[in-house]
């Protein structure tokens, strides 16, 4: 029987959604493979007998809470598919922001949403078993799970920076041209797509562990970013993250 898959979306664009249903050559071929149940995003279904449970967005309203709560109960194995979910993603930048202050920016009106909480990450609320990362994901990488939960083997990620992948591609580096640019701590696995295109890693795919971050926050200060601006540019995606002092 093939594995039954629920893919669920909280506060966020819809993005890392849309990267799935973006594989259009390989859908056909993974729905003979897997069984999706529940995909609001591509289906009218609402199966709640699932195995697998991909979470798009993540927590911030109250009542976002229990809903998580519910999808752990039933799933043997949780995924946080996105930034938005891994790390809290933009929506972290409300928090530090006086609560409710950002609705007449956002909405242009400030009564919506009473149930607003700061933003959590899905593994604030509930145990993830696995993480997919990136601002959008890369939807290579949701083949390559997907692959590896069928075949039951844990999906890894790469250990190593996007500098890797951007010296690799024979870029120059951004940093070196005075640029502030965080993929020297930054999780690779995007191919270093952003500086590739000459645009600066914000750091989307999360911290990579052993970064020497407090190397790269006194490289950034000698070109010129003063201490506020780093920590701006850390918060972009990483505002929840361990790593709040050393900024
Ligand atoms: S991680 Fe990025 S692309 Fe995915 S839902 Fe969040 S904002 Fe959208
Ligand atoms: S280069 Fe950085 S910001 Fe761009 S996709 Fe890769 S990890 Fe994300």
């Amino acid at each position: 029987m093939p594995p039954k898959i629920g893919v669920f979306s909280f506060t966020s664009c819809e993005g890392c959604q849309l990267q799935i249903l973006n594989l259009e050559d390989e859908i056909p071929t993974l729905i003979d493979q897997i069984d999706i149940v529940n995909f609001r995003e591509a289906m009218d279904e609402k199966g709640q007998d699932y195995e697998i449970a991909f979470i798009e967005g993540s927590v911030t309203r109250e009542s976002e809470i229990e809903e998580v709560k519910r999808i752990r109960e039933r799933a043997k194995v949780l995924i946080a598919l996105g930034a938005c979910s891994h790390l809290g993603g933009v929506n972290v930048l409300k928090n530090f922001h006086p609560q409710g202050s950002w609705l007449p920016y956002v909405y242009g009106r400030s009564d919506l949403f009473s149930d607003t909480i700061p933003t959590k990450r899905i593994k604030d609320v509930v145990p993830v078993d696995l993480v997919l990362p990136g601002c959008p994901i890369d939807k290579r990488e949701f083949l390559r799970f997907v692959q590896g939960l069928l075949l039951n083997i844990k999906p890894g990620l790469p250990d190593y920076p996007v500098c890797v992948e951007c010296r690799s591609k024979g870029n120059v580096c951004l940093v070196e041209e005075g640029k502030w640019c965080l993929g020297s701590v930054t999780r690779a696995g995007c191919g270093a797509i952003c500086p590739t295109y000459r645009d600066t890693c914000v750091g989307c795919r999360g911290i990579v562990e052993g970064s020497n971050i407090e190397s790269l926050c006194n490289i950034l200060m000698e070109k010129g970013y003063s201490k506020e601006e780093i920590r701006d540019k850390f918060r972009i995606f990483n505002g929840l993250e361990e790593i709040q002092s050393l900024l």
